[in-house]
């Protein structure tokens, strides 16, 4: 083992490699533990984020010896439970999420604690507090406390007033070590309720303290756009208007809204998708090289991105962007409703299940160079990529020989369903005949690698603990993604029929045919369209 310090000072011990190959970095258990002791306590525990993330995350964390010692987990919850009850209502969770062992989950449930507690009264706050000093006194987690705020957006103002009227917030007294406030997205409905949200977690946290989680951060391949751009010199120089003829990023899902009508309802796929995870996948995308690789340059150079980009014009929003909703139809044989047919969605309903934007930057490197953002629900299959389209050759000189098309070169950094990098480009076909064909040449991620993975939400609970906010937005971000955002939301839910600019698209489609129209160049159509199954 060996130790490190963070940007925060505090230490980190990088567990040694698990394999008798020390040379063989593919296999190295690439698991950072934390060294300081500490509590989480979530607020919302007997909801359905802690069942099906947090909760296992924790667990995996634990049998890969991921988690300090000693560490101890309270939940909280209006539910009357006692911690026994806790206990077994997560083990159901973990039960059902992982291939878990009964002896190993016993050990690991006795490091969790329950509290009932009422969300708007301080002394129920002041019972927590005496009950993790307590439990710190006990178990020897040093006053170290992160606070997860696993609760509706509306409960994320009054919790934070709470924590901070009963002295939770405070780092450093009364026996308390370290303090950090987790937020889940959504941060906000539009500017200036971030702001407000903004404005009450500062009235008792520092920034440094506070964790906004966009858990698609923590994804290897998220991460893993830096090292490609930074870790190589081959593609930067290329990495600009001269040779990208446009840039695609889409993340897409077959699914419908299945059980999340309520939210949905509140949000729609601009405030659920392209406030966070498309945003940060465009600036890992876009920005320039930061001078280190630590958390605040890098947060600095994504907020100088989001500062280039040029206002919608909304005089013109159809040459921008295209809405859509789905209907009903059928989906590999089996009926499927409408959006407004679903269970607890109105049946007039305007949100938009689909959007697709064309994004323009203002700066040197990205002049001209347009970005096209494609989310949504009920589209052909499960897809996240991020497409770079390179433009075709500048004269080329097979035309007369061949008389066909030359295809421009293209580099997919896939998220998911495929792990993997990919660059397509033009070979002869073998023969005497000359004719050209398009290869792929395929890196896929974890060909190589042996050692466990970390998944998103165990990665940004590590994070958490060891105090580095890279993963994490910081509020200058937040707030000029939705300076951007914001006027389309208003014009689009606010301004003239709403409805006349939503586009009902068939299920299983790529979206509504309006595409097609903004795109205008069928290049960028094919790069969405044309993904091997
Ligand atoms: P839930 O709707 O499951 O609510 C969590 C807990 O909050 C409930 O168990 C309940 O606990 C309490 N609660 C719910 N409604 C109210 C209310 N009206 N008044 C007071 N307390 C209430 O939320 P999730 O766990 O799904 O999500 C938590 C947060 O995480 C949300 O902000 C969500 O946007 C975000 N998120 C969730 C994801 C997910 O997969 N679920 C993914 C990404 C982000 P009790 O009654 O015991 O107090």
């Amino acid at each position: 083992m060996r130790a490190e310090s963070n940007q925060n000072g505090s230490e980190k011990t990088i567990i040694a490699p698990c394999v008798a190959d020390p040379q063989d970095v593919s296999s190295e258990c690439a698991l950072v533990r934390p060294d300081d002791p500490c509590s989480i306590v979530i607020l919302g525990a007997t909801g359905d984020l802690t069942a099906r993330k947090l909760m296992p995350s924790l667990f995996n964390l634990y049998r890969n010896q991921g988690l300090p010692e000693p560490f101890t987990i309270v939940g909280c919850g209006r539910t009357p439970l006692d911690h026994q009850g806790f206990r077994k209502k997560m083990e159901n969770a973990v039960m059902s999420a992982l291939d878990a062992d009964h002896k190993t989950w016993q050990a690991f449930a006795k490091l969790l604690y329950y509290q009932t507690i009422t969300y708007d009264d301080v002394s129920s706050f002041d019972h927590l507090k005496n009950f993790v000093k307590d439990l710190d006194k006990k178990n020897g987690t040093g006053g170290n406390r992160m606070f997860y705020l696993a609760l509706p957006p509306s409960l994320y103002q009054p919790v934070t007033q709470m924590l901070g009227q009963a002295g939770l917030s405070v780092e450093g007294q009364e026996d308390n070590g370290w303090a950090r406030l987790v937020v889940e997205k959504p941060f906000g409905r539009d500017l200036s309720t971030a702001i407000d949200l903004d404005q009450c977690i500062h009235a008792y946290f520092q920034e440094r303290q506070v964790f906004r989680i966009d858990h698609y951060l923590a994804k290897e391949t998220v991460q893993n756009i830096l090292m490609f751009r930074f870790a190589n010199a081959i593609f930067e120089p290329i990495w600009n208007r001269r040779y990208i003829d446009h840039i695609s990023i889409t993340a897409i899902e077959a699914l419908g809204v299945e059980h999340r009508a309520g939210y949905y309802e509140q949000t729609g796929v601009i405030r659920d998708m392209f406030q966070n995870h498309m945003m940060q996948l465009f600036a890992l995308t876009a920005m320039e090289p930061p001078s280190a690789f630590e958390a605040n340059h890098v947060r600095d150079e994504k907020t100088k991105t989001y500062r280039c980009l040029r206002p919608f014009p909304v005089e013109n929003l159809r040459d921008h962007l295209v809405l859509g909703q789905y209907r009903d139809g059928t989906i590999a044989g089996k009926k499927v409703p409408a959006y407004r047919e679903e269970p607890g969605v109105n049946p007039h309903s305007l949100v938009p299940t689909f959007a697709m934007m064309k994004i323009m930057v203002d700066n040197w490197r990205w002049q001209g160079v347009p970005f096209y953002l494609t989310s949504g629900k009920r589209l052909a299959r499960k897809l996240t990529e991020i497409a770079i389209q390179f433009k075709e050759v500048p004269h080329s000189m097979f035309r007369q020989t061949l008389g066909e098309h030359i295809i421009a070169n293209r580099l997919t950094l896939g998220i998911y369903p495929e792990e993997k990098i990919t660059l397509t480009f033009q070979t002869k076909t073998p023969g005497t005949r000359v004719r050209l064909r398009p290869v792929t040449m395929d890196f896929n991620y974890y060909k190589e690698q042996k050692g466990p993975v970390l998944d998103a939400y165990e990665k940004v609970l590590v994070d958490c603990m060891l105090g580095d906010q890279m993963l994490f937005w910081r509020q200058d971000g937040v707030e000029l993604c939705w300076s951007f955002l914001t006027p389309i939301l208003e014009s689009c839910e606010e301004c003239g029929d709403p409805g006349a600019r939503l586009y009902p698209y068939e299920p299983g489609s790529w979206g509504p045919l309006e595409v097609q129209r903004l795109l205008k160049n069928a290049s960028v159509v094919r790069s969405i369209e044309r993904v091997p199954e």
